[in-house]
């Protein structure tokens, strides 16, 4: 018999453990990525015997592949990709991949914002109740690795929408939809539509038993949904009416009800705060009833959680000022979340590079909780003619040292600082956790030299 060959497009934790798998099923592997691997990687693929290439892509060592694995980061339009989708090789994602490989029930979850937060937080919520279960996606290890000794019974999965673009026939248990906002338009030819439809994917499979959880006030949701009749068990989640079956929030208290399941619990009494992680913390409690798990032990799980950094993590207080650090949030949508969860007069810091922003969404949170402005990065000047007459206050810098200095000068005692930034974060930093790091440790600084 001759040996199949796979070919993988990127030496990421999803590429590399593709290539693992690939060959674990007996599959010939060739792994190319156009820049360079990180020496672990290396390592990794050289002690299990796999070619590699790095610093380009030679075709013919591509091309005549059954099949290409490709990673989320690299676009549909690079000419590579081109080339095999005419010749109708099939291109997917690890994800796809992968999934062929395990029995276990899978849990999906996208959307523009909230992703890692609930993914994390279905996660805990699971293990919490003993049950076993795999983390993987855009979190945590690679998927395609973890399913070579496929041992879990569940894997939660954070799929973003280049994810679900080369997935196919990959069936999800339980899919959760938690909003769609414009993002990553470069990749969609600027048309929202087909963002939209990027996201719906997660859908493509659903049958009857599964389970779809979404957010229902979320209008592109709500727009393409009155399109289609999806043939799935459907959650709605809701912040302005009572649902049920689906999740609501009503005077602080979260409402949550699956068939004869009925969850209660004061929001204040989970570790999450704010309107968007009531979204968040909703989806993820009707991912665990659907699998069967106690509200006892969910409420448990709402108590322990520990979210990931750079989302509105506590920082530090200084002379009872209170620093927050939001860097990943990096579109105009989680801003807005991100103020609206403010209980304090707050001291803005925001800014970086500026991804074609409309802040008009922003008029009304910006006027009932931002006292000033700190526009932190290249592209200030956009940020200072949208704000320049709706903010009393505005201080211009290129140095997170400042901006957090400045924060604490303009800060009375009770009132908050608030790096959220609406920017990515490129023009002054690594990446966004690169720029939380920064401010967390001015905030140090700070805390130790006042
Ligand atoms: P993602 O993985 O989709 O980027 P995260 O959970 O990492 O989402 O959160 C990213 C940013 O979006 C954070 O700054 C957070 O404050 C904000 N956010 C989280 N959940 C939501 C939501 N449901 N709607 C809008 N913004 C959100």
């Amino acid at each position: 018999m001759v040996t199949k060959k796979i070919a993988i497009l990127g030496g990421g934790e999803s590429g590399v453990g593709a290539a693992l798998l690939a060959q674990a099923k007996g599959f010939e592997v060739f792994l190319s990525d156009k820049g360079a691997l990180k020496e672990s990687y290396r390592a990794t693929l050289r002690a299990a015997n796999i070619s590699f290439e790095e610093g380009k892509h030679t075709e013919e060592h591509i091309l005549d592949a059954v099949e290409v694995i490709k990673s989320p980061g690299i676009p549909e339009t690079v000419p590579l990709v081109l080339k095999l989708k005419e010749q109708q090789t099939p291109v997917i994602s690890e994800i796809e991949f992968a999934a062929r490989y395990t029995k276990a029930k899978l849990i999906g979850i996208t959307g523009s914002n909230g992703k890692t937060t609930t993914t994390l937080l279905i996660y805990h919520l699971l293990k919490t109740a003993g049950l076993n279960v795999g983390l993987a996606g855009n979190v945590g290890d690679s998927f395609a690795a973890q399913v070579i000794d496929d041992s879990f019974d569940y894997y939660v999965l954070e799929l973003s929408s280049f994810q679900l673009d080369d997935m196919y026939d990959t069936h999800l248990d339980v899919m959760v939809l938690l909003n769609i906002t414009p993002d990553h338009l470069d990749r969609y030819n600027y048309n929202f539509q087909n963002y939209t439809d990027s996201k719906f994917r997660i859908i493509q499979n659903a049958q009857p038993e599964d389970t779809f959880i979404y957010f229902q006030e979320s209008l592109p949701i709500q727009n393409e949904l009155a399109k289609r009749s999806p043939v799935v068990n459907q959650l709605p989640i809701s912040l302005e009416t009572s649902v049920a079956p689906g999740g609501y929030l009503t005077n602080g208290e979260l409402v949550a009800t699956y068939g004869s399941s009925i969850f209660r619990l004061a929001m204040a009494d989970t570790t999450l705060r704010g309107p968007h992680n009531a979204i968040n913390t909703l989806a993820a409690v009707l991912a665990a009833q659907s699998v069967g798990i106690a509200i006892e032990s969910i409420a448990e799980g709402l108590k322990t959680f520990q979210n990931a950094a750079h989302r509105l993590e506590p920082a530090g207080t200084v002379n009872g000022v209170q620093f927050i650090n939001d860097s990943k949030a990096t579109n105009v949508d989680s801003v807005f979340y991100a103020l609206s969860s403010m209980e304090v007069p707050t001291i803005w810091i925001a800014g970086g590079q500026d991804k074609g922003n409309d802040y008009s969404q922003l008029d009304e949170v910006v006027r009932q909780k931002v006292k000033a402005l700190i526009c932190l990065g290249i592209d200030n000047h956009k940020l200072v003619s949208y704000f320049g007459n709706k903010v009393a206050t505005i201080y211009e810098t290129q140095s997170v040292t400042d901006a957090v200095a400045k924060g604490l000068e303009w800060g009375q005692p009770g009132d908050a600082v608030l790096l959220s930034p609406a920017c990515a974060s490129f023009d002054l930093f690594k990446n966004y956790e690169d720029r939380g790091n920064q401010f967390k440790a001015a905030v140090k600084d700070l805390m130790m030299n006042t």
